[in-house]
């Protein structure tokens, strides 16, 4: 397979964030979605794994840069248990806890006082959604709800009954709402994301490149804080890089400086940059 089936646009504004990772890469930071990105989506989360070539890469890549950090909706303990990494950062449930290169968790305090709420939503949807009838995966992640619908056989009536019997009484009571590929999210109305996350991270050290590998809505708000961070100094370049399959958002491809076919092509990007920083 050649390299310009796996990179479909902006191979330009890829060579040029690399040489830039290249000349300093203690100053590079590599923020990394994870589903979707660097695993395949499944239908089943608990079924995701990110690949033994993947490991290798990103192993290489966090032991050489001065930032690798996974950037996920799933838990700091999910997150970690696919891609166990010494050294590496990682981002849980987009931006609602964070764990540092050497290990110290942060949680958002405010995220504490909803968890109730969150719980309590979580016990009505497995006792009001026919699950196996709507093919609907419930994923509880302590302070998030996640209800994945990628298996529903008639998508639209199992959206209707999951809007009808928890979004719309979760949002009643002041949760927010959050949705990606066959999923919605209930969630604390705290305006924490993976946009945050990323400038938290990014102001955590001298970096002067940066690059993003994502998929999904959520990672929208990531390729637009790399893309402030870089304007805020000329010497600093960034590159948002969007895993595209035909059900991409539009807002995921507008957002993107490089489309890559999802996921051999983010393996082929991470390979390049690799390369640039003398793997
Ligand atoms: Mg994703």
């Amino acid at each position: 397979m050649s390299d310009g089936q796996l990179i479909t646009k902006g191979e330009t504004e890829l060579d040029a964030c690399l040489a830039v990772f290249a000349a300093a890469p203690r100053a590079g930071a590599l923020l990394c979605d994870i589903d979707g990105t660097i695993s395949a989506i499944v239908a089943r989360p608990g079924d995701a794994a990110v690949s033994q070539c993947f490991l290798e890469a990103l192993a290489a890549l966090t032991e050489r840069l001065g930032l690798v950090a996974f950037v996920t909706g799933r838990t700091l303990e999910d997150g970690r248990r696919m891609i166990p990494l010494d050294g590496a950062a990682y981002v849980g449930t987009h931006g609602l806890e964070v764990m540092a290169p050497g290990g110290q968790i942060h949680t958002e305090p405010q995220t504490e006082r909803y968890i109730v709420e969150v719980q309590e939503v979580a016990a009505a949807a497995a006792r009001d959604l026919d699950c196996e009838a709507l093919g609907v995966v419930l994923e509880d992640k302590r302070t998030v709800l996640a209800i994945h619908y990628r298996l529903a056989t008639d998508a639209a009536r199992t959206r209707h009954e999951i809007l009808t019997k928890i979004v719309e009484p979760a949002r009643g009571r002041g949760l927010a709402i959050s949705t990606g590929h066959f999923l919605f999210e209930v969630r604390p109305p705290l305006p924490f994301n993976k946009g945050t996350a990323t400038r938290r991270l990014l102001a955590g050290g001298d970096y002067l490149a940066g690059m993003f590998c994502g998929d999904d809505l959520t990672d929208v708000t990531g390729f637009k804080s790399l893309h402030e961070w870089a304007a805020r100094d000329a010497r600093r370049a960034a590159c948002a890089v969007a895993a595209v399959t035909a059900e991409t958002p539009s807002p995921v491809i507008e957002g993107a400086d490089v489309l890559v076919r999802a996921t051999p092509g983010i393996y082929e990007a991470l390979t390049r940059l690799l390369a640039a920083v003398g793997g």
